[in-house]
């Protein structure tokens, strides 16, 4: 049993509920409502520009935001850029970074696991820019293929943007080895870190990415809010995302001067009570302790795996060693959306679909993928409804 289901609300009203949908959106616990209801009923007011008290709390806070997620990630908080999420992260630096110096005949590196978030940002750029979109490989197992990846390098090569952690196979990418390698190419490169954040620690300053991303809502946290760590040689030099307030430092009608730091990509009225309830995602995630949410996941995941197995007719896509609580399964004869539905009947909730990464899904020769995603609020009575469900399902479709 996990002794942090309590701090779940969700449970209160739906109590037979078995969530095994986090890598899609996690449920919330209930510090990190109560901060954001207490950020707009006490300290609420919009931030940098008032000089009253309340503006001044509510601009305390939202900074003191920053510093905790960067607390969390072991990230400089003037290196943290509030986006609204993974996916406004990567288009972000696609167009205020790459987009600058791409030229036509050029490469970019993605990976075959990657999400739609970061394949469609790169493909529309190369696209307009007469580039070329390099795509890694995965084996059976869905491990990257490291060698492909270091023999990829060539004089072209401008850009590289890999995920972390696919939200498909679960596989851990070996991201400071990635790193490393585009490093030594003189080839920036970005993290897609939505689906490892919330689930293997993740020091920043020790990667020493060029960029790194994730969501707040895969964390527990508010959906609406993410961030953007940025290293500090690139920050300086990049141009405006968007434009508006709250990143100008002077506007005239014959030149504008922009803010240095991460206000210049945080045009208009932030998310307030969203980053900041974000920050209390991560002090919760830090009190409870990684090395905690670690082996009770992979506890699960080993649970899950051994039970998958009592299901006849199923086909598990993702055996990495090296892999988060994720299980993504065909069965044969059954469209996922079928098993989705009927487990739904009996309150488990799984995810169906292509899971925004079409090519990885479309390259094991499937249509659509249902997966079971663990998170710090599961136990195995999830996974033993889950199962049983799944044997229903079976036996329906194959009688
Ligand atoms: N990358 C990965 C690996 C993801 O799983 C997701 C969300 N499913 C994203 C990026 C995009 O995140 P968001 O929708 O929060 O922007």
């Amino acid at each position: 049993m996990s002794k942090y289901r309590k701090d779940f609300p969700c449970y209160e009203h739906y109590p037979n509920l078995a969530y095994l949908d986090s890598a899609a959106s996690s449920q919330k616990v209930a510090c990190v409502l109560e901060a954001m209801t207490k950020t707009y009923t006490e300290r609420y007011a919009n931030v940098h520009r008032g000089i009253y008290h309340l503006s001044d709390i509510a601009t305390g806070d939202f900074e003191a935001a920053r510093v905790t997620v960067g607390k969390y990630f072991n990230a400089n908080p003037d290196q943290i850029i509030f986006v609204r999420g993974a996916t406004e992260a990567i288009n972000l630096v696609a167009t205020s970074f790459t987009q600058e110096f791409l030229q036509e005949g050029d490469e970019v590196i993605i990976s075959r696991m990657e999400h739609h978030a970061n394949i469609v940002p790169w493909y529309r750029l190369c696209h307009e820019k007469k580039a070329k979109l390099v795509v890694i490989e995965c084996d059976a197992k869905g491990v990257l293929d490291m060698d492909a990846y270091r023999n990829a390098f060539n004089p072209k090569t401008k850009m590289v943007a890999l995920t972390h952690i696919s939200n498909v196979l679960g596989t851990i990418n070996p991201a400071k080895e990635m790193i490393a390698i585009a490093k030594s190419h003189q080839v920036p490169i970005l993290i897609d870190g939505a689906q490892a954040a919330a689930h293997i620690p993740v020091d920043i300053s020790d990667l020493d990415p060029d960029f790194y991303t994730a969501s707040a809502h895969k964390m527990y946290g508010p959906t609406g809010v993410g961030f953007l760590y940025v290293k500090k040689e690139h920050l300086k030099g990049m141009s405006p995302y968007q434009s508006g307030g709250n990143m100008i430092a002077s506007v005239s009608f014959d030149d504008i001067t922009y803010l240095e730091g991460p206000m210049r990509f945080e045009a208009g009225t932030p998310h307030i009570a969203g980053s900041i309830g974000f920050a209390r995602a991560c002090e919760y995630m830090m009190d409870v302790g990684m090395s905690y949410i670690q082996s009770h996941e992979q506890a699960l995941l080993m649970y899950l795996q051994e039970q998958i197995e009592t299901v006849d007719g199923l086909e598990v896509f993702g055996q990495a060693p090296n892999k988060i609580g994720i299980v993504s399964f065909a069965m044969k004869g059954v469209h996922p959306h079928d098993i989705a539905s009927i487990l739904d009947e009996d309150e488990v909730a799984v995810r169906a679909g292509h899971h925004c990464a079409m090519p990885l899904v479309k390259s094991m020769n499937q249509p659509a993928l249902t997966r079971i995603s663990l998170g710090l609020n599961n136990n195995e009575r999830d996974i033993d409804q889950c199962i049983k469900s799944l044997k229903k399902v079976r036996e329906i479709f194959s009688a």
